[in-house]
């Protein structure tokens, strides 16, 4: 397991803004431009890329406490340096690259509920999301512009400073674009400037037989549209509870409840399995607790083992209220297995032992 803490050197509770502190500083002491040759720095630098990828996103580092990895964590180790481009921008004062480049769109997530019998077979789902697309007006450009007068279309400006060592050059985000590289001179009647619209997509999406409670799927392209390209859009997948079984894994858990006889005497009972009623024989002093599992019985396995078990777990239903007849039986019973039972019983004997006293 990689331990992102480690790698950052910030406790396990670090607050987002001690991971930031700690990211900033190894990212500049690591980062490739510096360390030019240096294959260590450099692998260095993309554990620190992976580590703070992980533990700046409040849900990816959820998910990382809980199972101790991220799915996909590693593409964050290469990231090109523009993709960081408000993460550098904030790091260093300045930007990567030679011009301002077209913004991809966003990723989105949305969450889906599915029910336990999709869970159990795969199938297609309908999913329904707003997100936004490229204006069919301006087609993104937002409206007429022209090429930024300020920086010349490269959105960056150079400022000169004359020092007792020579001229020092520093690069920064040309302040009159902010990096884009031109300037809207009349905005599209369409969106206003934005360059995008909303509208109500629509898809249909394949659940994988086994699907694991909370397992994010990856749709590519099906984010937010921006000028550089569509993100992603991510599902969510919840399963809604089922009224009787309950899922672990793999396996499915279903709780028997029992009578005090058909606990000691034995007895047929149906179990609701996910694909019809299973018959089960529960033997004669059978106690409360016990399980019963049913090979095979449960969900597939994802990653193609075997599918798991539905675990029959007993539970002794004891009676709050007893017929007459039940209660005059069960005292006979209690007798004949020399058991003291029955608070009259003892109610009485208290009473004589004072008695006697
Ligand atoms: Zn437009
Ligand atoms: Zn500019």
């Amino acid at each position: 397991m990689k331990d992102y803490y480690a790698v950052l050197g910030v406790p396990k509770n670090a607050s987002l803004e001690e991971i930031k502190r700690a990211y900033r500083e190894l990212a500049k002491k690591y980062h490739p431009d510096k360390n030019r040759g240096d294959p260590s720095a450099e692998e260095r630098f993309k554990e620190i890329n992976e580590a703070y990828a992980v533990l700046s996103d409040p849900k990816k580092r959820a998910e990382y406490d809980r199972r101790g990895y991220v799915e996909g964590a590693e593409a964050y180790r290469n990231v090109d340096p523009e993709d960081l481009f408000d993460l550098f921008e904030d790091l260093f004062g300045v930007r990567f690259g030679p011009r301002a480049r077209p913004r991809r769109g966003e990723d989105l997530e949305v969450a889906v509920t599915v029910d336990l019998t999709t869970v159990a077979r795969g199938g297609r789902i309908p999913v329904r999301y707003r997100r936004r697309v490229l204006c069919p007006t301006c087609r993104g450009s937002g409206g007429k512009s022209q090429v930024c007068p300020t920086c010349r279309g490269s959105g960056r400006v150079q400022q000169y400073q004359r020092t007792f060592f020579g001229t020092m050059v520093q690069e920064s985000v040309c302040p009159h674009c902010k990096g884009q590289g031109r300037i809207l001179t009349e905005a599209c009647p369409t969106c206003g400037g934005r360059g995008w619209v909303e509208e109500e997509a629509a898809l249909e999406v394949a659940i994988p037989p086994g699907i694991d409670e909370h397992q994010r799927l990856r749709i590519p392209g099906a984010g937010h549209q921006g000028p550089g390209g569509a993100g992603d859009l991510y599902l969510r997948v919840r399963v809604r509870p089922h009224p009787e079984l309950r899922r672990d894994g793999k396996n499915l858990v279903y709780t028997l409840k029992l009578g005090l006889a058909q606990a000691a005497l034995g007895a047929r009972v149906e179990v609701p399995g996910l694909e019809g009623p299973v018959p089960l024989e529960v033997p004669p002093g059978t106690g409360h607790g016990e399980v019963f599992e049913l090979e095979g019985a449960g969900l597939p396995d994802p990653s193609g083992g075997p599918p798991g078990s539905l675990l029959v777990v007993t539970a002794l239903k004891v009676p709050k209220k007893l017929p007459p007849k039940a209660k005059k039986a069960l005292l006979e019973y209690a007798e004949a297995m020399g058991e003291e039972a029955g608070l009259e019983g003892l109610w009485d004997k208290v009473k004589r032992a004072f008695k006697k006293g």
